[in-house]
């Protein structure tokens, strides 16, 4: 679950890390009030939950109300990245004196926590590492340690950097570790942090990600992020031309062709479970539209587990599985996800997605099989255990 900037500043703000004044606006004429309250001199910036949103054009910094209520109206509304943006947060602007680039990131791969640091925030951090790799600093965090402040000693020290920022650097990254561990994220983001004109630090953006399965167990912790999260990805659905209809269960759905979608939902409800939606692909399902619908069933926080079936006929199996095993990871789906393909390029299919080896899908060859199968493991976490 990825928070959107104001969202995850509110949790910065809490554990103590300095934001800017701001106030959040779903009309231009609430963004032009709020820029005479906290200007002149404000940034107005859209409200998704994805980055790269200054690059897209949804982030603006502008003098006065007037402004601020002409980019506000050209941000609102805009589709940003697949999302369409239906508020924007209006911030006093700061004055940057130097930009860094502070992070805590899960990576699944070390079964740790890394943090990074670097002196050249405000740009994509992929950017800076492709072309100065040694301008990031990172640290695997030893899991029964947890974060130490020596260990901000070791970043600064790795940069070479100021002896003036040792404190406040030290003192940034403990508040963020504090928002990790307390709201069992699982990256915790501050891109740019900046030092302002009296030589404060900043948290002037943040992206915050909530690990699912946390916010599953307790959504009711979480109440501040239900915003249109689940909008968002019904529209981005619809805009790949998908249809997408929510329902009442918990088992997530998706096939090819009406008929089959349909007779799904019934080999769930004849193994004991709920449907969660109605989410036919059309023929020609391509790998990107795969993903479109996975972050639409995988969007509606009631669903536990997923149901692929699939009848290729133009639509071909291992292109499904292609974008299976792409979207998968990509969204960071952790639920089970059971995946039955059957006709065009079927065998191909299953051998990719075996190939794949993700630890949460599961090739079952009948469509009875897998509709026990998404019945019985649905809730029940990951499929951890397989292989
Ligand atoms: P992102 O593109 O989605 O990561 O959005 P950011 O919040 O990082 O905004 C993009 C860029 O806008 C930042 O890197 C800053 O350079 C700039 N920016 C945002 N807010 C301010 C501000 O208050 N003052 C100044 N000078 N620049 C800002
Ligand atoms: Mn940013």
């Amino acid at each position: 679950m990825n928070l959107c900037e104001h969202e995850s500043k509110s949790l910065l703000a809490s554990a103590g890390v300095t934001v800017p004044r701001g106030k959040l606006a779903a009309t231009a004429s609430e963004a032009s009030c709020h820029a005479g309250e906290l200007g002149p001199k404000v940034a107005v910036k859209a409200q998704i939950a994805t980055g790269g949103r200054g690059r897209a054009g949804g982030v603006e910094v502008v003098c006065g109300r007037a402004a601020a209520y002409a980019a506000a109206q050209r941000i609102l509304g805009m589709e940003l990245k697949g999302h369409r943006v239906r508020e924007v947060l209006v911030e006093e602007a700061v004055e940057v004196q130097a930009e860094f680039y502070a992070a805590f990131m899960l990576d699944r791969s070390a079964k740790a926590v890394t943090a990074m640091f670097s002196a050249q925030g405000g740009m994509a951090i992929e950017d800076v590492v492709r072309a100065h790799p040694e301008a990031l600093a990172r640290l695997t965090v030893p899991p029964l340690l947890g974060w130490q402040d020596f260990m901000a000693r070791r970043l600064w020290a790795s940069l070479v950097l100021d002896r003036s920022l040792l404190g406040p650097i030290t003192d940034v990254l403990a508040r963020l570790w504090q928002v990790y561990d307390t709201w069992d994220a699982t990256l915790v983001e501050v891109n740019p942090l900046v030092i302002d004109g009296r030589g404060e630090l900043i948290a002037l953006d943040a992206k915050v990600t909530i690990d699912d399965g946390a916010f599953s167990a307790r959504p009711e912790r979480y109440g501040f992020v239900r915003g249109h999260r689940e909008e968002d990805a019904e529209e981005l659905a619809r805009s790949k031309g998908l249809t997408y209809l929510r329902l009442e269960g918990t088992v997530g759905i998706m096939g090819n062709g009406a008929g089959l979608v349909m007779s799904t939902l019934d080999a769930v409800a004849a193994a004991g479970g709920a449907p969660a939606n109605f989410l036919d692909l059309g023929g020609g399902a391509t790998a990107e539209r795969i993903g479109a619908a996975l972050e639409a069933v995988t969007s509606n926080q009631a669903v536990g587990s997923v149901l692929c079936n699939v009848f290729g006929g133009i639509t071909r199996c291992d292109e499904v599985a292609r974008g299976l095993a792409h979207a998968v990871p990509a969204l960071g789906v952790r639920l089970p996800v059971i995946v039955r393909l059957e006709g065009t390029n079927a065998s191909q299919g299953r051998r990719l997605l075996e190939d794949a080896a993700l630890p949460n899908v599961e090739v079952i060859a009948s469509m009875r099989d897998a509709a026990s199968r998404a019945v019985a493991i649905c809730g029940m976490g990951l499929l951890e255990t397989r292989g």
